[in-house]
């Protein structure tokens, strides 16, 4: 395998983050590279199809183009839309559909390894998102076709006895949004109330159709074992046999540590695998290596999103002008 360009930096994710680090580097005249596994913004295009983001649209701006949507908070499809017009803008050098499968130091700096060829750069960001690995609820039958781990839109559930597993803002859109589309809903929650980090326009909707029973609801419970027709469940008042056609387990993602790892990252030594990095330049303990985005927070994945890790991209580049003086 040939490796092709110096670049002074390559940005591993072109997902909101990795964009803005992309436009950084170009406004400060950096030669840079965006790799990305999937399609741009691959995170956002995999989200529900009919989602809606929390904040409005000015706050998920990048590269002073304007995000124009139609209600004061953007949905999936203008979310699209604006990057796409972004990267066009911008002009930006990103390659798609090409996963990076390995990053070592070099004399140089780096050397990336992809599905497709090498590149080696002097700087290196890993803005790697959270989107690609979900929790598993590691039970018998979890590997059948009715179980997702990822929801798309409600129709395929209409009629259909479903099970929704969490408690956290993407199981209450789910089961809110599939019992309005005509899917017999139950959730099975962990632990013993909706929680607190739901959005507060949105919980008195999940309580109080809980409360009037036509969304069910099973608290400090956790699903045992599934088959074709049928759903184990271990409730504070024994186990129950739920009918079931489909599971839509709403449990959480979490950050690519394995491959952090391989990169040689190192994780604090706290409940939320925190990788390190230094808080004014976001370099990570491999010199040269830096992490923007929602992978900082490490399983704290809340911790950082669009809104406030956009400056992430500023803070990186000016640290890479600062030691390279470029
Ligand atoms: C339903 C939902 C609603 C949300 N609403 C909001 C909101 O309103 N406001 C807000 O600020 N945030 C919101 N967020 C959070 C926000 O979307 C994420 O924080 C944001 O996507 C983080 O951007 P990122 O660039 O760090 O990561 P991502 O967008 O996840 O991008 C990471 C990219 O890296 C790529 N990648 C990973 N591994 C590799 C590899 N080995 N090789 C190449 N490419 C790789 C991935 O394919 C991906 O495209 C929401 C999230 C969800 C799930």
């Amino acid at each position: 395998m040939t490796t092709s360009h110096d670049y002074d930096l390559i940005i591993i994710g072109a997902g909101p983050i990795g964009l803005a680090c992309g436009i950084e580097a170009r406004k400060n005249g950096l030669s840079y590279l965006i790799i990305e596994k999937g399609c741009l913004v691959n995170s956002l295009y995999n989200y529900p199809l009919n989602m809606t983001f929390f904040s409005t649209s000015e706050r998920l701006e990048i590269g002073e183009v304007p995000f124009i949507s139609h209600g004061a908070k953007p949905n999936r499809v203008e979310a699209l839309e604006y990057f796409r017009r972004v990267c066009t803008t911008w002009n930006l050098n990103v390659k798609l559909y090409e996963k990076v499968v390995s990053l070592e130091p070099s004399t140089m700096g780096h050397v990336i390894k992809t599905v497709k060829g090498a590149y080696s750069c002097s700087h290196a960001i890993l803005a790697l998102g959270f989107y690609d690995l979900p929790y598993l609820l590691n039970v018998p039958g979890e590997e059948l076709p009715k179980v997702k781990h990822y929801y798309d839109e409600p129709h395929p559930y209409f009629g259909q006895k479903i099970i929704v597993v969490g408690a956290a803002n993407s199981a209450v859109d789910v089961a809110l949004e599939t019992f309005r589309k005509g899917a017999d809903v139950t959730m099975v929650i962990r632990e013993p109330a909706i929680l607190e980090s739901v959005k507060y326009w949105v919980k008195p909707d999940i309580e109080n159709r809980i409360k009037e029973g036509s969304i069910k609801a099973y608290f400090n419970s956790e699903i045992r074992k599934i088959d074709n027709i049928s759903v184990e469940i271990e409730t504070p008042d024994g186990v129950r046999i739920l009918e079931n056609d489909f599971v839509l387990a709403m449990t959480g993602y979490q950050p690519p540590f394995e491959f952090m790892e391989a990169c040689g990252i190192k994780f604090r030594d706290d409940e939320f695998h925190t990788p390190v990095y230094n808080e004014q330049t976001m370099e990570s303990n491999v010199p040269n290596l830096y992490l923007a985005g929602v992978v900082c927070g490490g399983l704290k994945t809340n911790k950082w999103f669009i809104e406030n890790s956009r400056v992430h991209a500023s803070m990186i580049v000016q640290a890479i002008r600062k030691n390279s003086g470029k």
